[in-house]
């Protein structure tokens, strides 16, 4: 242990004993000073009472000349006591001062011996003891103030009996040897009295010291325990109020909100205020973890976000790894930092910086970046307290990084939300968005908008024949056409298969619509590339302007589609506004999909039943059945008006099921009644029921369910509709032609025909198209297709039917040409089962 200087005040320790001794003498020298002047007053008095007792036994010189001895030697230590204050300034002063005390004492001692001397009278044994009870007393006076100078006393004790006891023994008598050693004995006595006492003395003073001592500690103690009280209660109180502050920035939305430029001013101005930096600033890591850049900076209340600066790697290497594994570098002085030479020389020399700060904040395991404090000057360090401060407000970084990436997600997952990914243009939500934006405010400033609803012609086929990834590079190109052909503010979205939208705003002269219609038509109609194939394209589209044509989006939409839908029906490749009659059209059409809905269930279907003749047997060989709806309003509706309504709604699989079963369970019913089991019934198959897988479950179901023969039914099939997917049709022919049943195309010759395909095909019978046999006798062209057609017929082993005959001349060139089947008009219409029956019964003979 050691002395400590603490608040000015010496604390003793066991090794400090010099100073415990200094303390002791100057206690010594105190009893002196305080007690001396009053046994110097009183030795005086002694001292005149001592010449008065024996002024008449000593010469009175002597007396005199021992009394002025005396009390000049008194006066002096009573002047030498009064001077103390004035004399003692020193260690070295206060020992002298005393030295002389004693010197004056041990004159006092002498000079009282001498007297015991002088005064002496060998014959008067009451003097002698007077004597020696003057010299007792005058021995009992300086106990007090030499007990702390012992052997002082005791040399006064010799010095004062030593003369008289001399006297005394020199006697040689009895007397003189009694009061002799009386005399010795009183001293001797007070010697042990005054050895005594002063241990006492000298062990109270020591006490007295000691307890001062351990008083003094015990109030430094209490001082330190004091000041680490309040310390920790000041260090608690920063705490809590740091980490108040902590939480109120974690949750500040300013971090909460994604806004990293927002988030960099809060933490910055925070630790600004938390370390007293001067300057404060945000920098980022690279993804390498190769360079520190500097993103924004704090200093004198202004906030500036722009990346100028770098601290790189190469700058320091050093820097950079002790920010993987610490919360924070400080560096007292950067310019004397040999590890920070050369990010000092790119960065800190033009910022003035002494004292730096770095804090990283990590996202994930790695450092994302740093929050930077400089100091210019005189402070040279953030306190621990405020380095583990930043230190957690650079936490809040990591939050605030957090935050940015959850609404940079956010933003990403409502762009994909709004967007088309194929094409990348607006999807129908951001569509419909736009557009209810674009009505309110053509409302608001009575202006005029226009919706175009492009549709690519065809696209289907395109999907079918080339694939998915031809289709979606198609999609993608005309996306693209699109956008070239409107105005920047025009909203181009694709609402999803091959439909596209235009929306333009503001456009008051209809004569900009067409014309950005006839541009659309241009540029996306001919031939594009798409992923390496030449692509055929074409579009339809349908046009609806506000106000006219609809007060709000979905009726906009809705007559842009049917302008759209007139303009496929006339061919494709078009434009069309959007006109009243077509709502009535569409309205008219609503209402029949309706009632056609309901007419299964109502009986309103009949089948009627065409004869087909034998020209060559002659007679009737088969029907051909043929539906009718009898509406209880409309009539009788012809299947042109009503199958293509059947098929788009997919009504017609039930429709044709009933059909199917009907006229099958009709034709058992006649071969019943006929008794000719051979006659045939053609049942039309539509391209719907066709593309439903279950169509062989349906004939066999119908079969069994009525009892007809398989070999008396024949499916009527068009053409086109089985080239549409050749080769799964085929397999389902063939597992038609297992179940037994007739197979014949329909229509042959109308669309293109293949005729490779018609090789490999199941068939058992074409039916001449009726355009061709109406054209017949006249038309040359005509004439050759039928008689190609027959001889095809002919050479492929198929029966040929010639379908519409009406005239006797018609029947006479087709029997010329080798015609064997026949139907039309010519023989007999189609007609009502009953009547129908009644021909197949009766066996009429048409005499053909
Ligand atoms: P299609 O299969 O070509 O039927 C022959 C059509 O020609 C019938 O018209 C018939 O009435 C008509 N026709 C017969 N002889 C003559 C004639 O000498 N001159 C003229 N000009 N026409 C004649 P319809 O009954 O109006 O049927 C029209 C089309 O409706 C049918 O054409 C057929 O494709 C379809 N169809 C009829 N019934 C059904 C059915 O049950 N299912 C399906 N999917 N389609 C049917
Ligand atoms: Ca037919
Ligand atoms: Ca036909």
């Amino acid at each position: 242990m050691s002395a400590v200087m603490t608040s000015k005040k010496l604390v003793v320790t066991p090794e400090a004993q010099p100073s415990a001794e200094r303390i002791l003498q100057s206690e010594r020298v105190g009893v002196l000073r305080h007690l001396g002047r009053w046994i110097d007053i009183g030795a005086m008095g002694l001292a005149l009472l001592a010449a008065l007792a024996f002024w008449s036994s000593t010469p009175h010189a002597v007396v005199v000349a021992w009394l002025t001895g005396a009390l000049a030697l008194s006066l002096g230590r009573l002047v030498l006591s009064w001077a103390f204050p004035l004399l003692v300034l020193s260690e070295s002063a206060r020992r002298t001062w005393q030295d002389v005390f004693m010197v004056l004492s041990l004159g006092l001692g002498i000079l009282w011996g001498l007297g015991g001397w002088i005064f002496f009278e060998p014959g008067s044994t009451v003097h002698q003891i007077a004597l020696v009870a003057l010299l007792v007393a005058r021995a009992a006076m300086p106990t007090m103030v030499l007990a702390t100078h012992r052997h002082i006393y005791l040399t006064y004790l010799g010095a004062l009996f030593g003369p008289l006891l001399l006297r005394l023994v020199a006697m040689l008598n009895v007397t003189g040897a009694l009061i002799a050693f009386a005399c010795f004995a009183v001293a001797a006595v007070m010697w042990l009295l005054v050895d005594e006492g002063g241990r006492e003395m000298l062990a109270n003073i020591g006490f007295r010291l000691a307890y001062r001592e351990a008083r003094l500690r015990l109030a430094d103690e209490v001082t330190t325990r004091t000041r680490y009280q309040s310390h920790l209660v000041d260090h608690e109180d920063r705490t809590r109020r740091r980490e108040s502050k902590l939480l109120e920035v974690a949750l500040d939305p300013r971090i909460t909100g994604g806004n990293l430029r927002a988030a960099c001013e809060l933490i910055s101005e925070q630790s600004q205020r938390a370390t007293g930096a001067a300057r404060v600033s945000v920098w980022f890591m690279n993804r390498k973890g190769s360079l520190l850049r500097n993103a924004h900076t704090y200093l004198d209340g202004t906030h500036v976000s722009r990346a100028t600066q770098d601290i790189t790697r190469e700058d320091s290497g050093e820097l950079f790894e002790q920010l993987a594994h610490s919360r924070g570098i400080s560096v007292p002085d950067v310019r004397r930092n040999a590890s920070l030479a050369s990010a000092w020389k790119r960065y800190f020399a033009s910022t003035g910086a002494r004292a730096v700060l770095f804090v990283p904040f990590r996202n994930g395991s790695g450092v994302h970046g740093i929050i930077l404090h400089e100091w210019m000057a005189g402070k040279t360090d953030g306190m621990p307290g405020d380095m583990a401060f930043a230190s957690s407000l650079a936490d809040s970084m990591t939050l605030a990084l957090h935050s940015a990436e959850r609404s940079a997600s956010e933003i990403e997952m409502r762009r994909l939300a709004t967007v088309d990914t194929l094409t990348g243009l607006p999807n129908r939500t951001a569509f419909m968005d736009r557009l209810n934006q674009a009505l309110a405010h053509a409302g608001r400033h009575h202006e005029r908008l226009a919706l175009l609803f492009v549709d690519v012609d065809r696209f289907k086929t395109i999907n079918d024949s080339l694939g998915h990834p031809v289709g979606d590079q198609v999609l993608k190109e005309i996306g693209r056409r699109l956008v070239n052909c409107v105005r920047a503010e025009d909203v181009v979205a694709r609402l999803g298969g091959d439909e596209f939208m235009v929306l333009m705003a503001g456009c008051e002269d209809p004569k900009a619509v067409t014309f950005t219609a006839q541009r659309i038509l241009d540029t996306v109609s001919g031939t594009l590339n798409a992923a390496g194939v030449q692509v055929h394209t074409g579009c339809s589209i349908g046009i609806s302007t506000y106000p006219e044509d609809g007060a709000d989006a979905a009726t906009l939409m809705k007559n842009a589609d049917l302008a759209m839908y007139r303009v496929k029906e006339r061919g494709r490749n078009g434009f069309q506004f959007f006109t009243r009659d077509m709502q009535a059209l569409a309205t008219l059409r609503l209402a029949r999909e309706n009632a056609l809905r309901w007419a299964l269930e109502r009986h309103e279907f009949k089948l009627h039943y065409q004869p087909q003749f034998d020209v060559r047997r002659g007679g009737i060989y088969g029907v051909e059945a043929l539906l009718r709806w009898e509406h209880p309003e409309l009539g009788t509706v012809p299947p042109a008006e009503f199958i293509p309504l059947a098929e788009e709604t997919g009504l017609i699989v039930p429709i044709g099921r009933w059909a199917l079963r009907e006229a099958c369970r009709q034709m058992k019913a006649w071969h019943d009644a006929s008794g000719d089991r051979k006659l045939q019934v053609s049942v039309n198959l539509s391209v719907r029921q066709f593309a439903q897988g279950s169509l062989v479950g349906m004939v066999k179901e119908a079969l069994d369910a009525t009892g007809l023969p398989p070999a008396c039914l024949k499916l009527e099939i068009t053409e086109s509709l089985l080239m549409r997917d050749i080769e799964s049709n085929l397999q389902m022919l063939e597992e038609l032609k297992l179940l037994g049943v007739r197979i014949a195309l329909d229509d042959f010759g109308k669309e293109h025909s293949s005729m490779t395909y018609l090789k490999r095909l199941p068939i058992d019978a074409i039916k001449l198209d009726r355009e061709f046999v109406k054209g017949a006798p006249e038309n040359s062209y005509d004439r050759a297709i039928i008689h190609c057609l027959l001889a095809l017929a002919d050479s492929l082993r198929i029966q040929a039917v010639a379908e519409g005959v009406e005239t006797p001349e018609q029947l006479a060139f087709l029997k010329s040409e080798g015609c064997r089947y026949v139907q039309g008009y010519l023989f007999s219409p189609p007609l009502p089962a009953r009547e129908a029956g009644r021909l197949l019964c009766k066996e009429l003979d048409l005499a053909v």
